[in-house]
């Protein structure tokens, strides 16, 4: 085995976490790259040069292919073996694996490390393979010193490509991951929210040849039959019609077209990714064809685990929940399970009051919220302390009052329009459903809900035990004749339930739903126990106050809840959302992932976390800027920012 130089990679993820994406630095010898990065031939002008070669001929690095068949024909020099890239040999027929085949193609690449820096190998990673067979063996590759793969895309959003995906999520968070193959460039977003470091760009190139230029979503062959399309992009843009240019000067000039688009469309995911909507992208880019929906359906569906876990819990931008892409998005879908798991409605609670969502977020803010809250107050003043607000809304289906200024509750934007697809009014229904079930029998539900709202409603309705009075007969939610209902029925409701009025639990109802929803069942009771003072403003700031000492506070800006030390102290016994230290102190305003080998694998970015020493003493809190899992793996990067510590 050739010792000598070595690839570093190393992945910087800040508050830009956005999935599984990421930016990297990869140090291959004495160059640093920034990832993503586009790969091609030399002719496109990549970032970093593929080549077939057994010398290089370019002062960037490359990625060479060993030959098909090795032999020891492939001769590089020391430096040459440091300052490069290279992809282990595969079969001649590598696409039509069997079983025992992909063993052989294994032990090929095992054997081919003799010739170059383990480091600096690429393993390649047949489609087929099994999930066992692949740890296996990154096990044993990684042993070797290896840290990078290579997917074969083929295109077609199908079986292979799905594959592919599948088994990248099995491999160590700290690879180098490279995607290459028939890859357009509407797929990059997608491969880049996955994890995918450097992607090929080399479909360009053929594409050129053939007289095709690639747009972001499309395609389109140049024939002087066509109206010339415009283009402003430095290759075009003194051409206006490519099809009078000769068939090597149309080459050339689509070739470093193509490559612009790859890199244009790249360059918005990253964009995308600091301003936390990549996940938008990625949806948006979909709709280039069916069979890329179809393929990020099948990704959302078999990978929600491993995209769940790199998905941020907090975030300040808008959201956009677009379509049906969006019903099932990590962030979408966790706020569900949440909910399931972990909402506890307050004991006052007797009526559940179903409410239709507001274009306007948080609802409260919207003219609609604000016409149901004067009609609540007006109606049965303080006792509406009995009132669970429930908000139904797509695609997240069912929102209690307590959570809507919480992420992704205040930030997602969906078309309000009242018409509702099977697919979302089932989703909702089905979660009111078991919603309904963390209420007590005699809970009364009075539905102010029309149009799609209502048919959630009476979807629901066969498989709920609690009586449910409808207010809005025809007509819509904010019409006189229904809030006029609404007060006759709540006036009712509460003297036939002889409900009496009492202090407002708006605040502590808020901060433990809050806190539940955050740290797991129990926080709440823990961290806001009965003889706790609460004040603040559920729009402003709410503090919880125990022995005049505080305990934690809720940002109604962001929906979070932040703890003191005092706080953590009250909610450890839990035992979730920690991360020990190794070290004695915690310096500075930042804990970076190199002090970190243990930590709750629950953790996601953005969560509130614990920071316990050695000993399991609370030495500080703060945000996580990675997951649990992440930095327990990495060995550097920004791991948590630190909120409050000891000393
Ligand atoms: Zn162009």
């Amino acid at each position: 085995m050739i010792q000598g130089g070595m690839i570093m990679v190393r992945f910087l993820i800040g508050r830009g976490h956005d999935g599984p994406a990421r930016i990297g630095q990869i140090e291959i010898g004495s160059i640093k790259l920034k990832s993503p990065l586009i790969m091609g031939p030399s002719s496109i002008k990549p970032d970093i040069v593929s080549a077939v070669k057994d010398k290089m001929e370019y002062e960037t690095p490359s990625i060479i292919s060993l030959g098909s068949i090795f032999s020891k024909t492939n001769s590089f020099n020391e430096e040459e073996i440091n300052s490069n890239l290279f992809l282990l040999p595969s079969l001649p027929s590598a696409s039509f694996l069997k079983d025992s085949d992909i063993t052989a193609v294994l032990e090929l690449q095992l054997a081919a490390l003799v010739e170059v820096n383990p480091p600096n190998a690429i393993v390649r990673i047949p489609s087929s393979i099994s999930t066992m067979l692949l740890e296996e063996y990154v096990k044993k590759f990684h042993e070797q010193g290896v840290s990078g793969a290579i997917f074969t895309f083929n295109g077609d959003y199908g079986r292979n490509d799905l594959n592919n995906i599948l088994l990248k999520t099995k491999l160590p968070r700290n690879w180098l991951i490279l995607s290459t193959g028939k890859i357009l460039p509407a797929t990059v977003p997608l491969l880049f929210y996955l994890g995918f470091d450097i992607i090929d760009a080399g479909l360009g190139e053929a594409a050129a040849a053939e007289s095709i230029r690639l747009w972001s979503l499309s395609f389109e062959k140049i024939d002087s039959k066509d109206t010339p399309r415009f283009c402003a992009c430095s290759a075009c843009h003194n051409h206006d019609d490519l099809s009078l240019l000769s068939q090597s000067q149309l080459e050339e000039v689509l070739r470093a077209h193509n490559s612009i688009v790859y890199r244009s469309v790249l360059s918005e995911c990253v964009s995308s990714m600091k301003q936390g909507k990549l996940r938008w992208l990625v949806e948006s880019f979909t709709h280039a064809g069916p069979s890329l929906t179809g393929l990020l359906r099948q990704v959302d569906n078999q990978s929600y685990d491993f995209l769940e876990e790199f998905t941020p819990t907090t975030g300040k931008s808008v959201l956009p929940l677009i379509g049906p892409e969006s019903y099932n998005s990590p962030a979408v879908r966790r706020y569900r399970e949440y909910l399931a798991d972990r909402y506890k409605p307050p004991e006052t609670k007797k009526i559940v009051l179903l409410l239709p969502c507001s274009a306007r977020k948080p609802y409260s803010d919207s003219k609609s919220h604000k016409r149901f809250s004067n009609i609540i107050e007006s109606a049965i003043g303080s006792k509406n302390r009995a009132i669970a607000e429930t908000i139904l809304t797509s695609p997240l289906g069912v929102v209690p009052r307590e959570l809507e200024r919480g992420f992704p509750l205040a930030n997602y934007d969906i078309p309000v329009t009242g018409f509702w697809d099977a697919e979302e009014t089932q989703i909702a229904s089905d979660l009111l459903v078991n919603h309904m079930k963390k209420f007590d029998e005699s809970t009364v539900i009075i539905a102010h809900v029309s149009g799609g709202y209502l048919d959630i409603v009476k979807n629901a309705e066969p498989n709920i035990s609690q009586s449910i009075i409808y207010t809005t007969g025809d007509e819509s939610a904010s019409s006189r004749n229904s809030l006029d209902n609404l007060r006759e029925t709540l006036t009712d409701v509460t003297q036939v339930l002889d409900i009496k009025g009492g202090r407002p639990t708006s605040l502590e109802d808020t901060l433990r739903a809050t806190a539940d929803f955050q740290f797991g069942p129990g926080a709440g009771a823990l961290l806001i126990p009965p003889d706790a003072k609460v004040g603040g403003k559920v729009y402003g700031t709410i503090i919880c106050r125990l022995d005049k000492e505080q305990l934690c506070a809720f940002i109604g800006s962001t929906g979070h809840i932040s703890l003191t030390l005092a706080g953590a102290q009250r909610i450890a016994e839990l035992q979730r959302y920690w991360v020990r230290f190794e070290g004695d102190t915690v310096k500075g305003s930042t804990l970076f992932a190199i002090g970190i080998n243990d930590a709750d694998d629950a953790i996601r970015p953005g969560d509130e976390v614990i920071i316990l020493d050695l000993k399991d003493n609370i030495i500080a809190v703060g945000r996580s800027e990675m997951s649990g899992r992440e930095m327990c793996d990495f060995d550097n990067g920004r791991a948590v920012s630190i909120r409050h510590k000891v000393g």
